[in-house]
């Protein structure tokens, strides 16, 4: 093109009758409501396309005489109508409200930290499964209405965009959001000037912008430095999600916990509860601390006051997940934080420091600056219980402080539109509400088989409209043949969606597996290669453009499936995000995972997949391990047994990939391809009720809120206003107990006085006496308990007995005593131990301090 070229965009008057539709594209509730969405999409296809599913890019560029027909349209109208009355209804009851009610005061809030957030494809500041979490709890704060806040960076770039050459490369591009496009509008403070806060790193302030993202009821507060006043460099820090380098990584940390701490005062927020989602956000502590020394509150102090309303979610199993920092880098940075407040550098250290190493692992300071912590799966907990066992130095990691809550999906946003009309039929009016209780969803039984299966096939014929046009689109761009691109595309045919298609995707890393399928390529042939029992076989996911190895598994799926046997059989889709997402989980027949146990934390996909009626086929690993059910006639899906631990990696992959084989050889192609004379197979039809039935009521955003809010926030809002009340009162004298009793540990012990009795008669008792070093500690520091367990029964109980203090000794040792009545016959053992005790300890191992006789 010659000459210069100047850019314009020419924006529509919106009509009067339509002036609403723009309140609709600035709240991330269309990501959920179909109707909302639909509406848009009805004005035009082609520009809702081309606007990327964004709503508010679509009216800004929507056709003027289109909008001008349509407010003069009774049809539109009426639809506008209806959506509007459901968005306003939404917002003046939400639908779940009664939690709030019960847990929570009216001046309770609930701020929320997360480096991504995964709402809608509009919205690119997402990679992947954590984002996609983060997005997920948000919408379901809002529909319990719960007091709740997020806050996040808005990125230029957000994520990369991913597609593959001719050869299976991955290519990484970026581009540049346009922040007027995006649902998202600047915060304005009291003056009505837009919101700008300032963080302090080492020789020069940054200024971030503040921006909101409405989310139904929930607000999402997102900081952006892409400022002018700016250096280029410090514009970097929130150019693009999990980009740049270790400093654009500690900066955009920096910014995520300080600064959004400070945003939230800015905005006259204060927090009762404050979340931290993942180790990212770790920081925030460092923010919250400062201020409380600032009024006066001693630094110990001040740690457990912030701790005691801090909740922690870690979301890895797998060590490099956790993010660490040189010690050196820290100390540049906390030099800025420390000034002027009585801090010192080696306090800031020392919360994130890990024995053997001088790295700061923000894990560890999440840990140590925090009360409630969790995992995201049963499996997870303990993993993680393992992990930082190292915090709890004398606590057997069954007894550590790290709890879980197993992850959910929302479900307004995973369940297929097509599902609505039905379930409402057969589950009866105001299903959603019910839809954590189990018997809710009996009626799925009830749907009759031929509707159920007309419903699968149509999802799976719109997936299969995607997979092509998405084949077609990545085949010609790489110079492919149209004659090939049929042959490609030969069994993938919407007009004959009856083959048995299989899905897998997910980010792709190592430990995730992605090509354990491939593992013997003869053995794949024979299965899904007959032509009477056709399989497909569907793979997605970007790998990080640093994991080399991620990129590698992509390109060898990609080269195989090029392999004239497998042609048209294996297909790889470019750029998975959530539309791909949405569209995969709904319309294959089976989803599979096959990561290495245990180091799938938790896993979502696969109940967005089973919500909507297709079969989980995946390692007993992360949420599968508690959602996998073959208690009935039938089960809710397969589970792939993790091979034994005493194997080697290749030993071990190569007996999983065999059990996959196998479960797929024996009951999956044949369970799929026992069709009656309807064309399906009852029995297939029967798993997929049975999966959605017991998955869903379980394993749905709903149930994890509720969770959250009655057994970690609403507990942590109690503790911090106990901890807070009277001038710290309680924070001052909980840290003045933690350091007397730290000091004193060393020096506790334990001697048993008698030798023990070997038998008794049931009825009699036996009388145990322990003598007690306390070392300048008192009795009420303490607790000294006797465990009592049955060694040959298989369950684990255990009965706890505490021994009482019954004098002192000739040597200043206190006496310990208990007059023990078993009220069970049998093989019985029991251990003493002894550990700190306060009454205000949030829990009583958090010292992780505890000796055994
Ligand atoms: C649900 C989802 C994920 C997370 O799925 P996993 O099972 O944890 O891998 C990742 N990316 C997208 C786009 C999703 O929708």
């Amino acid at each position: 093109m010659t000459g210069t070229v100047y850019r314009l965009e020419v924006n529509p008057r919106i009509p009067q009758p339509l002036e609403r539709m723009e309140e609709l594209a600035n709240n991330l509730w269309y990501s959920w409501d179909r109707q909302t969405r639909g509406l848009f999409v009805s004005l035009s296809y082609s520009l809702w396309n081309l606007a990327n599913h964004n709503p508010k890019a679509f009216l800004k560029r929507a056709d003027q005489k289109c909008l001008e027909a349509n407010a003069d349209n009774p049809i539109f109208l009426g639809a506008l109508d209806r959506v509007l009355a459901a968005y306003d209804s939404y917002h003046e009851r939400p639908y779940m409200g009664h939690v709030h009610g019960q847990c929570f005061r009216d001046d309770d809030l609930i701020a929320y930290f997360c480096a991504e957030f995964g709402l809608h494809e509009s919205l690119p500041i997402y990679s992947g499964g954590l984002g996609i979490l983060a997005g997920d709890h948000c919408k379901a704060a809002s529909d319990m209405g719960l007091p709740f806040i997020g806050v996040g960076l808005l990125y230029k770039e957000g994520y990369f965009h991913q597609k593959l050459d001719a050869e299976g490369r991955q290519q990484a591009s970026y581009h540049d959001s346009d922040f007027d496009d995006l649902p998202i509008s600047p915060v304005l403070d009291a003056s009505g000037q837009e919101l700008l806060i300032t963080l302090n790193l080492p020789d020069r302030p940054v200024f971030a912008k503040v921006w909101e993202v409405r989310v139904g009821h929930v607000r999402i507060i997102l900081l952006d430095t892409w400022l002018e006043q700016n250096s280029l460099q410090d514009r970097e820090i929130t150019h693009r999600l999990y980009g740049g380098d270790r400093t654009t990584r500690i900066e955009q940390e920096i910014l995520l916990g300080v600064g959004g701490a400070r945003a939230l005062a800015a905005l006259g927020l204060k927090p009762t509860v404050w979340h931290i989602n993942e180790g990212h956000a770790a920081f925030l502590i460092v923010e919250r601390v400062r201020s409380l020394l600032s009024e006066g509150v001693p630094f110990e102090a001040a740690l457990e006051a912030a701790a005691a309303n801090t909740v922690f979610t870690t979301h890895t199993a797998v060590p490099a997940g956790h993010d660490h920092f040189a010690d050196e880098m820290i100390r540049r940075y906390a030099e800025h934080w420390c000034k002027g407040v009585g801090l010192s550098c080696n306090q800031v250290l020392a919360l994130g420091s890990e024995p053997g190493t001088s790295d700061f692992n923000m894990t560890a300071l999440a840990v140590r600056t925090s009360r409630q912590h969790n995992g995201v799966s049963r499996i997870h907990g303990s993993v993680s219980a393992r992990i930082l066992a190292h915090l709890w130095p004398q606590i057997e990691p069954a007894e550590s402080p790290m709890d879980y809550v197993t992850n959910g999906v929302h479900l307004p946003t995973f369940l297929a539109p097509e599902w609505l009309e039905t379930f409402e039929r057969y589950l009866g009016i105001g299903w959603q509400e019910r839809q954590t209780e189990p018997g809710n969803w009996d009626g799925i039984r009830q749907i009759p088989d031929t509707t159920f299966w007309g419903i699968r096939q149509q999802l799976k014929s719109m997936l299969l409209h995607l997979v092509r046009s998405r084949v077609r689109e990545q085949h010609l761009r790489n110079q492919g043949s149209p004659t090939h691109l049929d042959r490609m595309l030969r069994i993938a045919d919407p007009d004959n969606p009856n083959l048995l298609i299989i899905g897998f995707a997910r980010r792709f890393a190592t430990y995730k597996r992605a090509a354990l399928l491939l593992h013997d390529l003869q053995w794949l042939q024979e299965i899904i290669c007959n032509d009477d029992r056709p399989v497909l076989l569907l793979f997605a996911g970007k790998a990080h453009p640093a994991d080399l190895p991620g990129q590698e598994i992509i390109r060898r799926i990609t080269e195989v499936a090029k392999q004239p046997e497998f042609e048209g059989r294996i297909l790889f889709l470019e750029g998975y995000d959530l539309h791909l997402s949405r569209t995969l989980v709904s319309g294959v027949d089976v989803w599979l995972n096959n990561p290495i146990y245990p180091l799938e934390a938790s896993g979502t996909s696969g109940m967005k997949a089973a919500m909507n009626g297709a079969l989980n086929l995946s390692v007993l690993d992360g949420w599968w391990g508690e959602g996998y059910d073959d208690s009935g006639a039938v089960p809710n899906g397969w589970a792939i047994k993790p091979a034994p631990g005493n194997l080697d990696e290749t030993q071990r992959d190569a007996e999983e990939a065999r059990t996959l084989y196998e479960i797929l050889q024996d009951h999956v192609i044949p369970t799929y391809y026992r069709t009656g004379p309807m064309g399906y197979s009852p029995e297939w039809v029967a798993m997929a009720k049975h999966s959605i039935a017991t998955i869903t009521p379980r394993f749905n955003m709903i149930r994890v809120l509720n969770e959250y809010a009655q057994r970690f926030y609403a507990p942590a809002a109690a503790h911090g206003r106990r901890f807070a009340a009277d001038d710290h009162a309680v924070a001052r004298s909980v840290a003045e107990w933690k350091t007397r009793v730290r000091a004193a540990w060393p020096g506790v012990s334990l001697r048993a006085l008698q030798t023990p009795e070997q038998r008794l008669q049931f009825g009699a008792s036996l009388r145990i006496e322990v003598a007690v070093q306390l070392d300048g500690l008192v009795p009420e520091d303490v607790v000294v308990e006797l465990l009592v367990e049955r060694p040959e029964h298989a369950s684990t109980e255990i009965l706890y007995h505490p021994l009482t203090a019954s004098g002192v000794t000739a040597n200043d040792e206190r006496l310990y005593a208990l007059d023990l009545t078993p009220d069970l016959c049998g093989k019985l053992q029991y251990r003493i131990r002894m550990y700190p005790f306060h009454p205000a300890l949030v829990h009583k191992f958090e010292l992780g301090l505890m000796v055994w006789l």
